[in-house]
């Protein structure tokens, strides 16, 4: 969100373009923010992407059109992407990915951790917290927003905030649903 990642992503993608290296980039076929025919960072940069639904998807593709180089924007919202990435890293096929690594409730996404264990490099681009504008790296979802933990095409629902900004909205959102704090008691 606004930190830059999938400027990072087109980057590498254009490089590689320019290098004449076939390339091939996916992006989620629900993430509907932009239309899907692309992938578009907040700066306006864009690549040609083909949307998916799956990760069975990605390799279909991959094997029709036969990319030296992959992208993948906004893997956590594509189902088995995971396990294609595995297959195209054993197809010695490069993979960039770009993704959110955490909810809006700050819980990792489910394939993340074994995602950045296989990678070979891994570049944070924390967004700038929208409450105090240090670095965020934390989605924290405002307490008008549906509590779905995929919401798509939203992001009037979301903005990025660091731990500190982070915590206190969700303090205040318990509070105002009278919950309790999940961590009372706690140091
Ligand atoms: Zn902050």
């Amino acid at each position: 969100m606004w930190g830059g990642k999938t400027e990072a992503l087109i980057s590498r993608l254009v490089r590689a373009r320019i290098q004449e290296i076939p390339v091939l980039a996916f992006n989620p076929k629900k993430n509907d923010r932009y239309g899907t025919q692309d992938i578009r960072a907040h700066s306006g940069a864009m690549f040609p992407a083909l949307p998916v639904l799956s990760g069975a998807d990605i390799l279909e593709a991959v094997q029709r059109d036969q990319p030296a180089v992959v992208g993948i924007d906004e893997f956590f919202m594509i189902p088995g992407a995971l396990a294609a990435v595995q297959t195209l890293v054993k197809k010695r096929i490069k993979v960039v990915v770009s993704t959110l690594d955490l909810d809006s409730e700050g819980v990792i996404w489910e394939d993340l951790g074994q995602l950045l264990a296989m990678a070979e490099e891994v570049v944070k681009c924390p967004a700038v917290c929208a409450v105090c504008k240090a670095d965020a790296y934390f989605t924290y979802r405002k307490g008008f927003a549906p509590s779905e933990r995929l919401l798509v095409g939203t992001d009037d629902f979301y903005e990025p905030r660091c731990r500190n900004c982070f915590d206190e909205g969700q303090e205040a959102k318990r509070a105002a649903t009278g919950e309790g704090s999940l961590f009372e008691g706690g140091a």
